[in-house]
């Protein structure tokens, strides 16, 4: 075929392909416009996960009447005027590409007026083409719905996931804006629900009160400024304000470390990665924090244009600005968590308690290692096997790595159970070695019908939830069903839940479902378990014995016997190690006793 150059309206579509990837990316570049426009105000409404109506609604500066038609030409943009202007960009759009491209692939109608205007303009534009224009009474500001996105791109809505999942997407999106921008108001409504309102009261806490509930805002801590170290001159550059989440407070994802560059929302696993390194030894492995972070350094120190949707930046001073980030959260940490050895009132099983354990066990196993006992697992062995049972959910596959015939001697601490095996000596952890147990009982129950599974509550529990909370209850509603989770949707921000896994019944079955939904939020890590195995892990953790618990000697055995049976007995459901072994040539060796007569 000869060259040619494509039609606008295909160069278009493609390039629109590039900033609108769906339909949160839509909700993104209207909402920046309106803060760009100086909006006090911005009301977000969707219908059906943003594929039937996208509308955005702003008291901004309005759209004068003569450049409307202006604002939907390629790279037409009020924000920047030259190539050198790029480099102290301070608003968040400049490429003049948003509205451009939106508008070459859906359905489009604008209705603005700017403040020295007294008619607003009306204008409705099908796939790039004007098609009505016309002036009419309207307040300050720009409302401009966008419908029927993607309808001339049958390519890119077959990859639009459910309405739920792009629903979710959005209040996402709507819950960093609101965070990043507490001193203006947003609501946002879905399917004519409201789902977040923020009072635009300039107080970050009250947004995050808002959007991830009380209790979680009762675990935030405020950023304190570091005391200016006079080495690190360059450092003063980047000020940084924000809440950092109490250790107690962790997630299993790293979605919930939020970052702000100067009013923007950056992705950047390098600076996630120095939050992640303030919280060194406070967090047990697999755990991440909450943390909403607002950085903010001089304009020329960033270069915003190289992602085409913003999303990533290149720093001109990386390991500055990781620095800063670093210590300035580590020092807020250090200042003003409370040190949890010193805590009273730890209450077993709790994430407190868990991660003293965590530290208690390492610290043995420290000791251990340099009294060179040689107590030892298989290492590669237990990481092969949690990677593939984290990773692969059927452990049906996973070839049985017997566990020898054990013979229980007696309890430690109440938390571990020694045993005696052909190979030498056994300790086991009570709670892991029931986590596997239970884990490996509820996949094989799946195949039973559901009633076996879940146990419905005497009374309906009312729950009020969090926005991001609800969303990912009804992106996952069907994993929690299939788990035992019975939840329907009531009203505004609130569910009703009828049914809690069977397993789980002697729980607060709210709790249960906070740490379920805390499982499921949308992780979309690769390598990472399904939300429906990280849910059964937390199920079977719960339900596991604990340790501090008192076995008796037939309960001992009857969790050997139950181990024995699994077939990946030698870790729990999250990947740690169910027991220790000490071979009986290493106690032969440390006695001297090798070779000996
Ligand atoms: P950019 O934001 O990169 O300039 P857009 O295509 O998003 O490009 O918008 C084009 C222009 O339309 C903006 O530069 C601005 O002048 C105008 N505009 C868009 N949305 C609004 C709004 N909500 N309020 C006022 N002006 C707007
Ligand atoms: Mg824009």
């Amino acid at each position: 075929m000869a060259i040619r150059i494509l039609p606008e309206q295909v160069a278009m579509q493609i390039a629109a392909g590039e900033v609108i990837e769906r339909p949160a990316s839509v909700v993104k570049e209207l909402v920046e416009n309106a803060l760009d426009a100086g909006a006090r105000t911005i009301l977000i409404e969707i219908e059906e996960g943003g594929r039937k109506l996208i509308r955005v609604t702003d008291d901004g500066s309005g759209i004068p009447a003569d450049q409307a038609e202006l604002a939907f030409c390629r790279y037409a943009t009020s924000k920047l005027s030259s190539a050198q202007e790029l480099e102290s960009i301070a608003t968040l759009g400049f490429r003049g590409e948003a509205l451009a491209s939106i508008a070459s692939i859906s359905h489009v109608a604008l209705t603005t007026r700017a403040y020295d205007e007294s008619l607003g303009t009306n204008l409705r534009i099908a796939a790039g083409q004007l098609i009505e224009k016309g002036s009419v009474g309207a307040p300050h500001g720009t409302i401009i719905s966008v419908e029927h996105l993607f309808y001339n791109t049958p390519a890119r809505l077959k990859f639009l996931k459910q309405e739920a999942t792009e629903r979710q997407h959005i209040t996402t999106l709507v819950t960093r804006y609101a965070m990043a921008y507490p001193h203006i108001r947003f609501r946002f409504e879905a399917d004519g629900r409201e789902t977040i309102y923020t009072n635009g009261s300039g107080d970050l806490l009250d947004v995050i009160r808002t959007i991830h509930g009380l209790e979680t805002s009762r675990h935030m801590l405020s950023i304190q400024p570091v005391e200016p170290d006079h080495s690190r001159t360059d450092i003063h550059s980047v000020e940084i304000g924000g809440y950092v989440g109490l250790p107690s407070l962790n997630r299993s994802n790293r979605n919930h470390i939020t970052l702000f560059l100067n009013g923007r929302w950056i992705q950047d696993t390098s600076l996630s990665y120095a939050v992640i390194q303030a919280y060194h030894t406070m967090l047990m492995t697999g755990r991440y924090p909450v943390v909403i972070l607002m950085i903010n350094i001089p304009p020329h120190e960033v270069d915003v244009n190289v992602h085409p949707t913003k999303a990533e930046v290149r720093l001109r001073q990386p390991e500055t600005v990781f620095s800063a980030v670093q210590r300035t959260v580590r020092h807020t940490l250090l200042e003003q968590a409370p040190s949890p050895q010193l805590k009273a009132g730890i209450v077993w099983g709790s994430p407190d308690w868990a991660a003293r354990r965590d530290r208690l066990m390492q610290a043995t196993k420290n000791q251990i290692d340099q009294m060179n006992l040689g107590l030892r697992y298989n290492e590669a062995s237990i990481e092969n096997i949690s990677e593939r049972s984290e990773t692969s959910g059927s452990e049906e596959i996973t070839p049985r790595k017997k566990l020898p015939m054990m013979r229980v001697l007696g309890q430690v601490g109440s938390t571990y159970i020694v045993a005696e095996g052909p190979e030498g000596l056994f300790l086991l952890d009570q709670h892991a070695a029931h986590e596997r147990v239970l884990y490996e009982q509820f996949m094989s129950e799946r195949v039973k019908p559901q009633a076996t599974l879940s146990q419905e509550l005497l009374e309906a529990l009312v729950i009020e939830l969090a926005p991001e909370q609800l969303a990912t209850v009804e992106t996952h509603l069907d994993t929690l069903r299939d788990v035992g989770f019975h939840i329907e949707i009531f009203g505004r921000n609130t569910v009703q839940l009828r049914a809690i896994p069977a397993l789980f019944v002697s729980g607060d079955p709210a709790d249960a479902l906070f740490a379920a939904i805390s499982d499921v939020e949308c992780g979309e890590m690769p390598g990472e378990a399904t939300a429906e195995q990280k849910l059964i892990g937390r199920v079977c953790k719960q339900a596991a014995i604990k340790a501090g618990q008192q076995l008796s000697f037939a309960e001992m055995q009857a969790l050997v016997r139950q181990l024995e049976q699994c077939n990946a007995p030698q870790t729990c459901p999250h990947g740690r190690p169910t027991m220790l072994h000490l071979p009986a040539e290493e106690l032969a060796r440390q006695f001297g006793r090798l070779g000996a007569i």
